[in-house]
């Protein structure tokens, strides 16, 4: 919180309004992702609706919480929070809040200047603290132990769908939250799209299969993404297998403290492009992850932010061919001074099974 007001007095703010429901949990500790948090000098408050006053209370210390009513909006309750402290330069989300929102609230709110912070809120939970990281550990580890689990329920016959409902059932009676994003399983010539929704296709012999998955606790997400084959591979999916793993592998340990995002892809993607298959590695290398599963800074050939202790962020090259089938491998990892610490476990050899 002190690092927010160090952020309002140098941008002039006399306070800010935050309406994205990640920021607003980092912020407060609330859950609800409803309503808007109010902070200046004097106040920190929470506006939301009766469905979530009680939890709001509960979860927020240090935050008084005001119950909006039809007769009493947000617009009406802001009103007075702002002639309370005399406010005058107004920060809000405008990446976040709509067109709509924002002119009704103007109509009300005349006196205030509305500075209009883009994604700047979410720059402070970038770096993540031991307890963060601590929590996307478990989180990780829930999906190693999932993917061991699920390695015994691949077979021919079975679909997609269920392979990805039984992930899900797995996280949720193993101690995660939810899921951190809708699983992905993409077996055959389905693996060959990124991200392809899991189908009733059934998983054949000689197929690769592709699993995207990661689970939340304590909010934080996971992810991470293996490729096995159903039977004996043959050689062009070895040799795209070797390829991926390698690029992988070169992406791992170019991740350090101090580099741009922009070189980790490139190395990983040297090794693609060298191998011939640089036409079919169409993303980039990674993300950072945290309360949500996407976030900046990114591993991407237009990246420039410099990596720093305690971001966490994924590396996951792929090679998709159409009409043959991909391959994909993912960790999640805290960046460190000289390197990065690895939070995923599951075996990276190829599969076969
Ligand atoms: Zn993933
Ligand atoms: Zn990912």
């Amino acid at each position: 919180m002190k690092k927010i007001m160090d952020f309002m007095r140098e941008k002039k703010l006399d306070a800010i309004l935050v309406a994205d429901g990640f920021n607003m949990r980092y912020l407060s500790g609330f859950t609800g992702a409803t309503g808007y948090l109010y902070l200046s000098e004097k106040q920190k408050v929470i506006l939301t609706d009766g469905r979530y006053t009680l939890q709001a209370k509960e979860e927020s210390a240090g935050f008084s919480v005001v119950e909006i009513s039809s007769a009493r909006g947000y617009a009406e309750n802001l009103c007075d929070l702002i002639s309370q402290d005399q406010v005058v330069n107004l920060g809000f989300e405008d990446e976040i809040m709509t067109y709509s929102a924002v002119e009704k609230l103007k109509k009300k709110l005349m006196v205030c200047r509305w500075e209009p912070l883009g994604d700047s809120l979410s720059g402070f939970r970038r770096i993540k603290r031991a307890r963060e990281t601590g929590w996307m550990a478990k989180a990780e580890a829930l999906g190693d132990e999932a993917f061991t689990y699920i390695l015994g329920e691949l077979r021919p016959g079975v679909t997609e769908l269920e392979i990805a409902a039984k992930l899900e059932y797995y996280f949720k009676t193993h101690g995660a939250e939810d899921i951190s994003f809708p699983s992905i399983v993409a077996s055959g010539i389905h693996s060959s799209m990124p991200h392809a929704t899991p189908s009733r296709k059934t998983l054949e012999k000689g197929d690769f299969v592709t699993l995207d998955f990661g689970c939340r606790y304590q909010g934080y997400c996971s992810d991470m993404t293996r490729t096995v084959v159903l039977g004996k591979a043959d050689d062009r999916q070895k040799e795209i297998y070797k390829t991926v793993l390698e690029a992988q592998t070169v992406g791992l340990e170019t991740v350090r403290a101090g580099i741009p995002g922009s070189q980790a892809d490139r190395a990983a993607r040297d090794v693609i492009e060298k191998a011939g298959y640089g036409a079919y590695f169409g993303h980039s290398l990674g993300h950072s992850v945290g309360l949500e599963i996407h976030e900046k800074p990114a591993l991407s050939s237009k990246e420039t932010t410099i990596l720093e202790p305690g971001m966490v962020v994924t590396v996951e090259p792929g090679i998709y061919v159409p009409g043959f089938g991909g391959v994909r491998i993912e960790d999640m990892v805290v960046v460190t001074e000289d390197g990065c610490r690895n939070l995923t476990g599951s075996p990276k050899e190829l599969l076969e099974l």
